[in-house]
């Protein structure tokens, strides 16, 4: 069996949704579990709709339901023009749309939208794309049967980002797509959207539909776990704001989680966790470009050393803690980091000196409560003009020179921060924000566009 799971840019629209049934097509004889994200962009549009619910503006929402329903409807129209399916199809999308549209004129009069009911309403836009695309492939004698994620994904209630309960989804998820099989071609399913054990709707976190492949390949013991979207596999840095990258065609699963925990949008950030439990395979793949190779995410015994990649993350908190206290007291850490685990709030670079320690943390977590409690016992500063870059590779300690060509390449601006991973796969950097997007090219000119990639040449000396 494989997964495969396809983007927003994947679905986008007929075109597109006509090409990824003719790629699933081509692997039917290896059992393809599908595993679909919402139309792009209607995830943001679904975030739209909550954040005017909450804001009690109905007439807002109902503008963008309105908008939903008929981009939906006219999709279904086009995908099955002229077959027995489409008014089924159609039917649905009116039957899930007028549901969504209740359920927010109720948060609407209620004046409360608690994050139970806003994953309730962001998580429609995988219900509806994995309906419409399920029709479409019988419309086109691939016999497809339709299954429900929330009765396979089980995750804490922690509704926006469920934590998965990985010994429930190891023995839901293998009954389910058995029982789905039987009499079928392939299964389809939605990602992002997930349950609690309570059956309730939950969601897996922004991006979350690699994460939902990766888990139904884990518990399915999948022979390759395939990610569909709209670049030619993981490449040396972000393309949308770097120019000249490359693909890479090969990558360790460690260096793929870093790159992903680090910024890399190309995959949600926990994907890798379950594939590598299982030594399953991961490939990165363009479905507006099938034939291409694309990215080999697999053990790192099979990896090269050295620099794979750039990445980046805008949106971040530097927090700077200083107490005289510290000096010489031990616990004063373990008394920090408790704070940070009570609140929830995780911590991605950390370093130290002697009265101060500074940490970088994802700028979307509220971190109200984590000042408030430091407060008590030292003096934080907050700064939320800083970026974060990251160079990632194997064993990247063992390049000599690394640090002193990437600080070269960052001579026209101040480093507030830099950290050099325990695992040795990454360096990272803390910049102004306002100096990141030309310090991550800067960066990657030097480290990989004035050398042969190819053949190994690195610049590095
Ligand atoms: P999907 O909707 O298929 O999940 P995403 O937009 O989430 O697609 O992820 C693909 C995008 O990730 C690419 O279009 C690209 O702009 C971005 N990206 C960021 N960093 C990288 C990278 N290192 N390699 C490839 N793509 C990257
Ligand atoms: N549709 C969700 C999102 O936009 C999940 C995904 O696409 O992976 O975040
Ligand atoms: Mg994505």
């Amino acid at each position: 069996m494989i997964v495969m799971k396809f983007g927003g840019t994947s679905v986008a629209n007929a075109e597109a949704i006509v090409r990824t049934i003719s790629i699933v097509k081509g692997r039917l004889d290896r059992k393809p579990v599908i595993v679909v994200s919402a139309l792009s962009k209607v995830t943001d549009l679904l975030y739209r709709i909550s954040d005017s619910a909450e804001a009690r503006d109905r007439k807002t929402a109902d503008g963008y339901i309105d908008a939903l329903a008929e981009r939906h409807t006219a999709l279904a129209r086009e995908l099955l023009q002229g077959s027995p399916l489409c008014d089924e199809a159609c039917a649905k999308v009116t039957e899930i749309c007028g549901e969504l549209r209740d359920f927010v004129g109720a948060v609407c009069s209620l004046g409360e939208l608690t994050d139970r009911s806003k994953a309730r309403i962001i998580s429609r836009g995988e219900w509806l794309s994995s309906n419409i695309i399920c029709h479409a492939m019988n419309a086109r004698g691939i016999v497809t049967h339709f299954m429900d994620a929330r009765e396979m994904i089980i995750t804490s209630d922690t509704y926006m980002k469920g934590e998965p309960d990985m010994s429930e989804i190891s023995r839901r998820v293998p009954e389910v797509v058995a029982e789905a099989y039987e009499g079928a071609d392939a299964v389809i399913t939605q990602g992002f959207m997930a349950s609690t054990l309570k059956g309730e709707t939950t969601v897996l976190g922004r991006g979350g539909s690699d994460y939902s492949a990766s888990l139904i390949g884990m518990a399915l013991d999948a022979e390759r776990i395939e990610i569909w979207t709209d670049v030619d596999g993981v490449r040396t840095a972000d393309p949308r704001i770097v120019p000249n990258t490359r693909n890479i065609s090969r990558i360790s699963f460690e260096e793929a989680a870093e790159m992903a925990h680090f910024g890399a949008k190309v995959l949600h950030p926990m994907t890798i966790e379950p594939a590598v439990m299982k030594n399953i395979p991961v490939y990165v793949l363009n479905s507006m470009n099938p034939e291409g190779e694309g990215t080999a995410i697999l053990q790192n015994d099979r990896i090269e050393d050295g620099v794979k990649s750039v990445s980046y993350k805008e949106n971040i908190l530097l927090l700077n803690i200083f107490s005289t206290r510290m000096i010489n007291v031990s616990g004063f850490l373990q008394k920090v980091f408790a704070i940070f685990s009570r609140y929830k709030v995780s911590v991605d670079l950390i370093s130290t000196s002697e009265a101060n320690i500074s940490l970088t943390m994802d700028g979307n977590q509220d971190i109200d409560e984590v000042v408030k409690a430091l407060s008590e016992f030292a003096e934080v500063d907050v700064d939320r003009d800083k970026a974060q870059i990251s160079v990632i590779g194997k064993n990247i300690v063992n390049l000599r020179g690394l640090l002193k060509q990437t600080m070269t390449s960052l001579k026209d601006c101040n480093v507030y921060m830099i950290s050099q991973g325990a695992s040795f796969v990454n360096i990272s950097f803390v910049v102004d924000r306002a100096s990141m997007q030309n310090a991550v090219r800067e960066v990657h000119k030097y480290l990989f566009e004035d050398r042969d990639y190819e053949s190994g040449d690195q610049r590095i000396r």
